[in-house]
């Protein structure tokens, strides 16, 4: 049997999954007329007390759409130089929206609110204009870190104070929740607009969930059609995401136990040279005298698989169908590679 480490998003939906979605009642969403993803936008708008929430396919497509929404042709986007909406979004921020990027170098994916305001661009003709701040909470690329929120309390008193929007990346929002013990409504309360991946740790097939005010949504909900996002009777995939957020949300502290376990266990490894810490979901660790690509090739004869993210760096990413027997198999196969 396989045991697949490479991300959270290779989940499959469980039989209780499937079957909310095929009792789902449907409609055509471009009209407005599909009462389950209506439902869903609903559930989750007022989860994190927003008033408004928009169904897309994907997180790469909620994040696109915010950035397109909050900036005009030429501004400046200020982000983590690691951030999945400048590294992972096939370079949308400028191909969608026409805008460039102010890169900040994080703490594993964090960026704080000293170099946010240091980022602001002056008020001068030479210069792009800033626009936006994105966070990414948890970073992926930071290792599954979260945000401090009185640091993100911060930041957004520097984009209050510059007029600006500020938006959050939450692909695995529900994991930072999770680990810091922080409620939807705290996030709610203070970003513009906040993106969250249902088809990641939440186990849904597919589907992400823009969030904002009600003059954003709409803007946004125009966005999305322009972007090829419309989808016709697509309760079936918001029925998912209703069962996601009613049932796995709270199991996600396993996920996290089970990657502390893995990340130990590789500490003391002749083959490791670090693990980043381990925080929520996600395991990164350095290799010494291996490649990354060698031990993923290694560690995949075992039916392990795993992800090389960078020459010397191996990420295993936690979900919903890795229970603890694999938990445990993948401990004693990392000792004899
Ligand atoms: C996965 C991910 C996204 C969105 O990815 P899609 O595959 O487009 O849904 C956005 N941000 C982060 C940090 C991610 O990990």
């Amino acid at each position: 049997m396989i045991i697949d480490f490479r991300s959270d998003t290779v989940t499959r939906p469980t039989p209780a999954m499937l079957e909310a979605m095929m009792k789902a009642p449907v409609g055509d969403d471009v009209f407005g007329e599909d009462p389950t993803v209506n439902e869903l936008e609903q559930m989750a708008a007022t989860l994190f007390g927003k008033e408004a929430a928009l169904f897309c396919p994907s997180g790469t497509m909620t994040n696109q759409i915010a950035i397109k929404c909050h900036t005009q042709p030429g501004d400046e986007v200020i982000c983590d130089a690691d951030a999945h909406v400048y590294q992972y979004e096939g370079g949308g921020i400028a191909a969608n929206s026409g805008a460039s990027v102010k890169l900040l170098p994080g703490d594993r994916g964090r960026i704080n609110a000293l170099q946010v305001e240091e980022a602001i661009q002056p008020d001068d003709v030479h210069r792009p204009r800033t626009s936006l701040v994105c966070v990414e909470n948890t970073s992926n690329r930071g290792g599954g870190s979260c945000y401090d929120f009185e640091e993100l309390k911060r930041i957004k008193q520097v984009c209050g104070n510059n007029g600006l929007p500020f938006h959050i990346d939450g692909a695995r929002l529900f994991n930072a929740l999770v680990a810091k013990n922080e409620t939807p409504r705290q996030y709610g309360e203070l970003f513009d607009s906040i993106s969250i991946c249902l088809s990641k740790s939440l186990g849904c097939p597919v589907g992400s969930l823009l969030l904002g005010d009600t003059a954003f949504i709409k803007k946004a909900r125009r966005v999305r059609k322009l972007f090829g996002g419309g989808m016709r009777q697509t309760g079936y995939l918001a029925a998912a995401g209703i069962y996601a957020l009613q049932h796995n949300m709270e199991r996600l502290s396993e996920d996290h136990a089970h990657a502390k376990m893995i990340g130990e266990a590789l500490q003391t490894q002749d083959y490791v040279e670090t693990v980043m810490p381990v925080e929520t979901n996600i395991v990164i660790f350095e290799t010494k005298g291996i490649s990354a690509k060698e031990l993923v090739a290694k560690l995949k004869e075992h039916s392990i698989l795993a992800y090389a993210i960078a020459p010397t760096k191996v990420r295993l990413v936690l979900h919903l169908d890795i229970t603890r027997a694999m938990v445990e198999q993948v401990i004693h196969t990392v000792q004899q590679v």
